[in-house]
């Protein structure tokens, strides 16, 4: 048994297939739960469809929500398939997307951090030129992420490190920005994906064995996610996932339906996934 909250498809603009492929592959693959988790339109912006190559356009939402809907409802008794959105979190929107997503039924709402100081999580340009603060650029991420904890809006934020995800490491130690983040993640009761495509990014799952131990010792719950953009890439990481999960200790992760977190024992998808 497989568990799968992080996916994505063709409306995006930069992902492959359509909701429909991600569901009949996840079912080859064995995967129970898929979880369907497209990126949030672009709000902040005046226009319908700002960037076409980033995420669907606003008037495109309610198609999005009704598509998973109505296959969720098909594909019943073959795959559970449940409903969910990764939302960005841009701060001081905060009231906007809570409005916005309390007129769907979300079984799950990814919360994570893409943009920050005018540019996209994963564009290279923010790292180069010679007044480059690295350290500077860390600590704004995890400042994010952790508004984004206190913002109470989302069940599981999502690829919490991925400002490694280019390779280019801080200066100094982060543990103590790290720390800090696990505080506030522990007091908002969200759970933390393992998501794999930091593995495909820079050979690491987000976060790092040490930011997932300590989150582990403060309580956080934690869940998966391939962050797959096509259906080649459902699951990938999933071995290496639950690999870390038991070096660490861990003995469930977190499910969710209609926003409502229900815990998993690890032996029962470990077992399952022998079959
Ligand atoms: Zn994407
Ligand atoms: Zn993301």
């Amino acid at each position: 048994m497989i568990i799968d909250y992080h996916t994505h498809h063709e409306r995006c603009g930069h992902a492959t297939g359509s909701i429909r492929d991600m569901i009949e592959k996840a079912i080859q693959q064995g995967i129970s739960h898929i979880g369907i988790s497209d990126h949030s339109p672009l709000y902040i912006y005046e226009e319908d469809h700002f960037n076409p190559g980033m995420t669907m356009a606003k008037s495109e939402f309610p198609n999005y929500y009704k598509e998973i809907f109505e296959l969720k409802e098909e594909y019943k008794g073959m795959i559970d398939v449940r409903l969910g959105v990764e939302s960005d979190y841009f701060e001081g929107w905060e009231t906007f997307y809570k409005e916005l997503y309390s007129q769907y039924s979300f079984d799950f709402i990814i919360g994570s951090v893409h943009y920050f100081g005018g540019y996209h999580v994963f564009n290279p340009e923010r790292w180069k030129g010679t007044n480059v603060d690295r350290d500077e650029i860390y600590k704004e991420y995890f400042s994010l992420v952790r508004k984004a904890a206190n913002s109470g809006m989302f069940d599981i934020l999502g690829h919490i490190d991925a400002v490694k995800g280019l390779g280019y490491q801080p200066v100094s130690s982060m543990q103590k920005e790290m720390e800090e983040t696990a505080n506030v993640i522990a007091k908002s009761n969200m759970a933390v994906e393992l998501n794999t495509s930091g593995i495909r990014k820079c050979g690491e799952i987000f976060p790092s064995t040490n930011f997932l131990s300590l989150l582990h010792d403060r309580g956080v719950p934690f869940t998966f996610g391939s962050d797959a953009h096509s259906p080649e890439e459902l699951s990938h990481g999933w071995k290496e996932a639950l690999a870390e999960l038991k070096q660490l200790g861990v003995t469930e992760l977190a499910t969710f339906e209609n926003r409502e977190r229900k815990m998993m024992p690890l032996n029962e998808l470990l077992v399952e996934h022998k079959r």
